[in-house]
């Protein structure tokens, strides 16, 4: 029976380090880390995501303020405001909560965030960074899987890792990082013919499909490490991840729950990217001379 990885517990001792960290910072450069969040919209995940990230931030000491945008608003708007934010010296981060509505094109809006408040990795110039192994702001939802691995003391290179799912946002910067750490990945998504062909190979799976009991234990190698990125609503309002459970967790050795596996980790890494962004800033502003240590990798 697997053991299941706390993504909770994980989550809270890496806030408790960020705090620290801002509480340096605050006392050094009289000013908190300042995350913008823009919103589109009504979609209600979309409200519950922001609303839990500005509460984390909170916790964390810093700053968040919010740009709300009805549904029908101009992409032209939107931009002008990503581009005020970016211009903005108190602000360090810019997060534009996705989806947005289909008459916004995402490239434009994303490539006006400036690529040193790009918190959530998803700038072009950040993407590149990542495919080269030296990104400044890695993506929250796999950067959070990563360090989810590491605390959990998985040994990452030469083994085989198969990532179910090939989105922009987790899928395929999910398969870059584990292939930085020197995996042998795989990525498998909609259009794959037999999914577990691929699964059964795994010794680190990581599903992110967004597809309740896409994977049932027989999928699963004996021993695996399996990482649930999956979030689905049941028609009973309960949440679900991509894997069944119960028979995933008589074949693997370690198993994240949903919730309380990857979404804290998410939010957490969130948090990690504006307070790195906000110590470069400082950095920036006092030279070199007042330096107050490295930013940290995390
Ligand atoms: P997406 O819909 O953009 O992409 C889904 C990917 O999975 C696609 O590449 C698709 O080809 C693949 N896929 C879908 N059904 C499949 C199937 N039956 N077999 C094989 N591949 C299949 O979704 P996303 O934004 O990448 O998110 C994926 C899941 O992760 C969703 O459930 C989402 O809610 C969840 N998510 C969780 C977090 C978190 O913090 N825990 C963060 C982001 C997304």
């Amino acid at each position: 029976t697997a053991e299941i990885i706390d993504g909770n517990a994980i989550a809270a001792k890496i806030r408790g380090g960020l705090k620290a960290r801002v509480d340096k910072l605050v006392a050094a450069a009289g000013w908190r880390p300042t995350l913008a969040v823009i919103r589109v919209g009504e979609d209600p995940a979309s409200i519950v995501y922001v609303g839990r990230k500005v509460r984390a931030c909170e916790e964390a000491g810093i700053d968040s303020r919010q740009y709300v945008f009805p549904a029908d608003v101009s992409q032209e708007e939107v931009i002008a405001t990503v581009r005020e934010l970016s211009a903005a010296p108190d602000v360090h981060g810019i997060l534009v909560q996705l989806p947005l509505p289909k008459h916004i094109a995402l490239a434009p809006v994303l490539g006006a965030i400036s690529v040193e408040k790009d918190v959530d990795g998803f700038h072009l110039y950040n993407v590149g960074g990542l495919v080269i192994g030296d990104t400044v702001f890695p993506p929250c939802t796999p950067h959070g899987v990563m360090l989810l691995l590491d605390a959990a003391g998985v040994e990452i290179s030469g083994k085989n890792a198969v990532v179910v799912g090939a989105s922009n946002i987790v899928g395929k910067p999910m398969a870059l990082m584990l292939m930085q750490r020197e995996a042998t990945v795989s990525i498998c998504h909609i259009k794959t013919r037999d999914l577990a062909q691929y699964t059964i190979l795994a010794d680190i799976l990581i599903l992110a499909a967004g597809s309740p009991k896409l994977v049932v234990g027989p999928m699963v190698k004996r021993g695996a490490v399996v990482v649930d990125v999956g979030i689905n609503r049941m028609p009973d309002g309960k949440l679900v991840g991509d894997c069944d459970f119960e028979t995933v967790k008589e074949r693997a050795s370690l198993l994240t729950p949903v919730p309380g596996g990857v979404g804290p980790m998410t939010v957490t890494m969130l948090l990690a990217n504006t307070v790195k962004s906000a110590e470069r800033h400082f950095q920036r502003e006092k030279g070199q001379a007042e330096r107050i240590g490295e930013p940290e990798p995390v």
